[in-house]
């Protein structure tokens, strides 16, 4: 029976959490080596609630740059920004956006259809994709969104139906007529049919995958995506991950907020 799905849904499952022992152990090696306070900057980041361990490690890479932790690591420092806030936001300012690289958070895009996944994987820089296979995955059903405009014509709906209804049938047909649940089927064979089965499947089958974005293209993705310009799909996800993002490295995104048109809009766009 046809799933109609109520609205794509996001999972952020992964997202950077620092060792922060050794992160000291390291900074108190800087500081003999230097003879500064370099480990206070644990100090500081680790326990301020403001700054999440994602926007901690692109602030350490930042600094491990310059040695800027904390005045007199590196001889040519005198002065150093000391609020996370301020650094990050100067980074974004200064377009310095390699650091935001080594931030990664991994989100689930569920019940997402393959129009999505087809825009989604055109993002190559900076995202690792794992998407569910329609070769090995049999569809025993044709799950299906529909936008709340479309829920409410009602003609649509009814000739949507039918069709998605036929479709469902269509795929319960071919595996039986297939044999794909036969005894000794081997999984070649079904990979082979299954294949072949998809291709009856329409654009908007809800399916799902694993992206893994660092900071720096979610910032860009969120801004293409979410422009009205965009498709009403992925404008729907990439709210929900402007949304996650925004809490997960707030420091990173601090620039962004969404207009009345929902758009995502940066202050800095090219970091
Ligand atoms: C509203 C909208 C409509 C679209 N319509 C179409 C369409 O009709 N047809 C179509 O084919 N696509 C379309 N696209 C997809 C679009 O062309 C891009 O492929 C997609 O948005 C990925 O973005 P990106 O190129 O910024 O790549 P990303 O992989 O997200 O890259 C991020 C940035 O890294 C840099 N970068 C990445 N790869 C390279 C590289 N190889 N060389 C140099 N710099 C690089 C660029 O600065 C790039 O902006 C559309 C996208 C949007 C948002």
């Amino acid at each position: 029976m046809t799933r109609i799905i109520e609205r794509p849904e996001v999972f952020l499952i992964g997202q950077p959490s620092l060792e922060w022992s050794e992160i000291r152990r390291y900074l108190n090696k800087v500081g003999e080596r230097t003879d500064s306070d370099a480990i206070s900057w644990a100090d500081r980041v680790q326990n301020d609630s403001l700054v999440s361990d994602g926007d901690a490690l692109v602030e350490f890479g930042g600094r491990l740059c310059y040695r800027s932790w904390i005045p007199g690591a590196n001889a040519n420092v005198t002065k150093v920004r000391e609020n996370s806030r301020e650094y990050l936001g100067n980074i974004l300012k200064s377009g310095h956006g390699s650091v935001a690289e080594h931030a990664n958070y991994s989100f689930i895009f569920d019940d997402v259809s393959r129009v999505f996944t087809h825009e989604m994987v055109r993002h190559r820089a900076g995202v690792a994709v794992s998407q569910e296979s329609m070769r090995f995955v049999r569809l025993t059903d044709i799950p299906f969104w529909f936008p709340k405009w479309a829920r409410n014509d009602n003609e649509l709906m009814l000739r949507s139906f039918t069709l998605l209804v036929q479709m469902e049938d269509h795929q319960i047909w071919m595996s039986d007529h297939f044999g794909l649940d036969d005894e000794g089927i081997n999984f070649s064979e079904k990979k082979h049919k299954t294949s072949f089965m998809r291709r009856f499947a329409p654009d908007g089958v809800a399916t799902g995958m694993l992206c893994t974005i660092n900071v720096r293209s979610i910032r860009h993705i969120v801004y293409m995506r979410t422009s009205l310009g965009a498709e009403e799909e992925i404008r729907l996800v990439m709210d929900d991950v402007s949304n996650l993002a925004m809490k997960a490295t707030p420091n990173l995104m601090q620039d962004y907020s969404p207009n009345e048109n929902q758009e995502w809009i940066p202050e800095f766009l090219k970091i």
